[in-house]
Order: structure tokens, then sequence, then C-alpha cells
């Protein structure tokens, strides 16, 4: 229950705040606080929404709910699980605060030529966008990312971190995701990988395991390739193959999975479901 989306919602709030001025315990209870007020207020929506219409308006709506799960399979229901999943959501933060990563970034925010902190709550798809016009195979495509923090200390050295807070990788390379960062900023700024020290890190919480490293130029040669992999798989999908018009083919064409563990904790397993029955 958004577990992920709330430790990143508050780390933001905390880590913006704390660009501007030390932070006192009273300061980073009133980031607590307001960050489950916000959940309370979203679960309430989430629980008295009729979901058997459509309203433009209404947008949030927990899966759970929707579902009707209540209880969930553990056996607590869903509505028994909200001060937990606070609870969790603030560990993660307090764990934060006590590790060497909460003196590292304030020390990044004094001596670092820039710090950015992304704002998950608004989000500006403009800036997200990568600027894809130098590499042919991918000019047409738009492709959106955001680390969540970086740091650029001077031209030569870069870091870019990505706090996680879901299942830990078994792998300790440096991601996709985090290659797909690394691109962004070399694109963005005309920078050639082997002229600067460019690292990037997932943080999990709240373990504080770490996971990535140095990116070389091979990772980003790599994640280029399989960019353009990925493009030329779903050109299958689209008419003509034209990623400009971005037209669909017919639905009959996308098969549905036989993975029923899939299926089991689809989204769209409702709508995939009546659907099967007119098709
Ligand atoms: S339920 Fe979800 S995962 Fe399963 S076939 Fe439908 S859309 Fe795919």
């Amino acid at each position: 229950m958004r577990v992920g989306e709330k430790t990143h919602h508050l780390l933001s709030d905390y880590l913006k705040l704390l660009k501007q001025r030390p932070l006192s315990e009273g300061d980073i209870q009133i980031l607590k606080d307001a960050v489950a007020q916000e959940m309370k207020t979203e679960f309430q929506l989430s629980k008295e929404r009729d979901y058997t219409s459509y309203d433009r308006d209404q947008r949030f709506g927990l899966s759970e709910h929707y579902y009707g799960e209540n209880p969930a399979k553990d056996g607590a229901g869903i509505d028994d699980k909200l001060d937990e999943v606070i609870g969790k959501v603030h560990h993660n933060l307090d764990v934060f605060v006590a590790s060497d990563w909460n003196e590292k970034v304030q020390h990044y925010f004094k001596t670092a030529k820039t710090v950015f902190v992304e704002s998950p709550r608004q989000k500006d798809f403009e800036s997200m966008k990568l600027k894809l016009g130098s590499i042919p195979a991918l000019k047409n495509i738009n492709i959106m990312a955001s680390p969540d923090f970086g740091v650029i200390f001077d031209e030569k050295k870069y870091l870019i971190i990505d706090w996680k807070s879901g299942q830990e990788k078994m792998d300790d390379g440096v991601s996709d995701q985090l290659k797909i960062y690394a691109l962004k900023l070399l694109l963005k700024w005309d920078i050639d990988i082997e002229n600067v020290e460019m690292s990037g890190y997932e943080v999990y919480l709240p373990s504080l395991k770490q996971i990535g490293g140095k990116i070389e130029k091979s990772d980003i040669d790599d994640i280029i390739a399989k960019l353009q992999e990925d493009v030329e798989f779903q050109k299958q999908f689209l008419i003509d193959g034209d990623v400009v018009r971005n037209e669909p083919i017919a639905h009959t064409s996308f098969t549905r999975t036989k993975s029923e563990k899939k299926c089991a904790s689809c989204t769209f397993r409702k709508v995939c479901g009546d659907l099967k029955e007119i098709e």
C-alpha cells in the first residue's frame, strides 16, 4: 500500500528543506505528520469512492479497495494496516536521518556545484525528457527519466542516487535505470563519459544496502543498445512500425500472459477478465 511512493515524498520533503537550513526534531516531526495526514486523507477517499462509475476529478484509489480485499491475504484487513504502513514510511526517514547518508547529503549541499533533489509530487514532464536527437535510432522516441538525487561536484565528477524501498535486488551492478539517468545527463550537457567520473547507486531503505558503482562507457553503450532493441521490438505493435504516428495495431494482436502469478496481482485483472467475456 504505497510505502515506496510515500517514502519518496517524505524523503524529498526532508531533503528539500535540509538544503535550505538545518532541521530540528520538531521540523522532522512536522514533515512526518504532514505525510501521515496525506496518507490518511487519501486512504479515506479510496475507501469511500464509488468504483462503479467514472469521475475524472477523482482519480485516486487503492486497488485493495477497488477489489474489496478486506481482509487481506495474511489475515489483517487493509483498513487495519494504515497505521502500520505510515509507521514504515516514518521509519524509512528515521533510518535515513540516522545514517551516514544524512551527513553526506549535508556535505554535498555545502560543497558541491549543484545538488538536485527530485520533486515527486510535482513532476515536470518536459524536463524529464532525454535529448535523444544525437542518437539516430532513438531520435523520434520519447523517454522520460528523473533521478531522485543528483550531485554535480564540478565539471568532471557526478553522482546519481535512486532511493529504493522495495525488494532488494540480488545483483550488484549498475542498474539500467541508473544508466538511463547517466545517459540523460551526458546528453543534456553534451559530455563524453570517458572525460568524467560518474557514479550511480540504488540505496535501499530501511536496510541502507547500496547497489551500483562507477558508470563506464560500456554501461552507456549497453543502455543505448537496449533502448534500440526495445524500440525495434515495440515497432511490431505499431501500424507500419511507424513510431512517429504511434498508432497501435488491433488489440487482438496482443496476447494475454499465461502466468497466473502475474494476473493475480495485476491491477487490470477485472477489466481484463471483463474484456475476455466480450472478445
Ligand atoms: S490480468 Fe493483467 S497480467 Fe493478466 S493477462 Fe490481463 S492484463 Fe495481463
